[in-house]
């Protein structure tokens, strides 16, 4: 049986297997849910960012916020890779994973003071600047610290990236960035404010995107801009193109991120502007189709309407079913023979949204161990602890040699913090 995604994740006979190793036994040694990454399939989908940048001023920025475990981004950051950030927490984990500050870029819309410190402290390389209010009080935190920030302003394109609606973030309905009309102004601010030095202009237009013609859409709204801005005096040193390369998780045909570089590249070189750096953030597209989510099946629940497999994984340790009715392939690791029947696959949180699939077919039995397949990008980031259920263990696995990259969570830890009154 051939599985979309990677090729790292691969039946090999009756049993599925990470790279070298053999899914059911790693739930054996390490108990279940499980999730397990596949170091090589990570390092091949950043290959090809590498390769179509190679030759000119870039920087690839993994987006923590897809996959934030240390050894992930130690990965990257070995590989050469900047980090995207969204937190004062994110920031902590890149510098603890190795990471280089000078290499970050701080995003979102809703940054700290006190998270604005602790990146000007550590030297990151940029802020992206969401609106003039952010840009005011940055400037000022600047000051206060004694230096200039770097800024770059998230523009928002007003580009229809055609993927979900939670996950499209370049329209002007949505929170982020700074309208297209009000950029110029924007930039002319940033530019007289004392604590800051405008290098770069940003967008980021949504995730799961798997056609090119957005992209180049918001490259050509961008490039307008920074053709207006600099008109006015600013100078922008780097296009940051943002993330949002979608990967297969059924059928989906997004387009390499080697051929959608190459467009861009081509568009911005017929637009005189190749001198720029280009930077990119992607997040999905690196780690997404190198992990898999390990779920025992507890009971087979046949009814009348509905067959229902219940499964150990529920909601809380993916996210992506029950928030976006995101579709998740599902696969037993180790193929049965005979016939298959049609389930859903659910968990065991009282919650009706508490589904990973609905009608799969699937030949099962109950202490199977099914494979959630392409979970390694916003699984286990957006995990959390509903139910007083412990978060799963993280392996990471590099040939042969399997990483144990996070402890599965004791029960005792998960109200440690909590105290009892009087
Ligand atoms: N950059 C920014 C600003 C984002 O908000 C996101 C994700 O939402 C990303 C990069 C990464 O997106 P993706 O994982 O789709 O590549």
């Amino acid at each position: 049986m051939t599985l979309p995604g990677s090729p790292f994740v691969a039946y090999r006979g009756p049993d599925l297997f990470i790279e070298d190793a053999r899914a059911a036994d790693l739930v054996a040694r390490y108990g279940s849910p499980l999730y397990v990454y596949s170091k090589q399939a990570m390092l091949a989908a950043l290959a090809p960012y590498h390769q179509a940048l190679q030759g000119r001023p870039h920087l690839v920025c993994y987006a923590v916020k897809a996959n934030s475990n240390l050894a992930v981004l130690q990965t990257f950051a070995q590989a050469g890779c900047g980090f995207d950030i969204v937190s004062g927490g994110e920031l902590a984990r890149v510098l603890a994973a190795g990471g280089q500050a000078n290499k970050i870029v701080f995003s979102g819309v809703g940054k700290t003071r006190a998270e604005m410190r602790l990146a000007m402290e550590a030297g990151v390389r940029c802020f992206n600047v969401e609106s003039t209010a952010e840009l005011d009080v940055l400037s000022e935190v600047a000051q206060a610290c004694g230096q200039r920030a770097r800024v770059s302003l998230r523009v928002n394109p007003d580009v229809d990236a055609g993927t979900h609606p939670y996950i499209s973030t370049g329209l002007k309905g949505n929170k982020f960035g700074i309208a297209h009309e009000l950029a110029v102004s924007t930039y002319k601010r940033a530019a007289s404010l004392p604590g800051l030095d405008v290098v770069g202009i940003d967008c980021h237009i949504g995730s799961q995107i798997t056609d090119v013609l957005p992209y180049l859409d918001a490259l050509d709204r961008v490039l307008d801009l920074v053709e207006a801005i600099e008109r006015e005096g600013v100078t922008i040193h780097h296009l940051d193109l943002g993330g949002g390369l979608g990967i297969t998780y059924t059928d989906e045909t997004p387009p390499r991120a080697n051929e959608l570089i190459g467009l861009l590249l081509a568009r911005i070189d017929a637009r005189g502007h190749g001198h720029r750096e280009v930077l990119f953030e992607p997040g999905r597209s690196l780690v997404g189709n190198a992990g898999v989510l390990l779920t025992e099946v507890q009971f087979l629940k046949p009814g009348e309407q509905k067959n229902f497999c219940v499964v150990d994984a529920a909601m809380n340790d993916l996210m992506r079913p029950a928030l976006y009715e995101a579709y998740m392939g599902i696969v037993n690791t180790t193929l049965r023979p005979g016939s298959e029947t049609v389930w859903d696959v659910v968990g065991p949180v009282c919650e009706s949204g508490d589904w990973l699939g609905r009608d799969r077919q699937l030949n099962v039995q109950a202490g199977d161990i099914l494979a959630v397949l392409s979970a390694g990008a916003y699984g286990m980031t957006m995990a959390s602890n509903y139910n007083t259920r412990g978060r799963a263990a993280e392996l990471m696995i590099d040939g042969s040699t399997v990483h144990l990259i996070r402890e599965r969570e004791s029960i005792s830890s998960l109200f440690a913090l909590e105290k009892l009154i009087g």
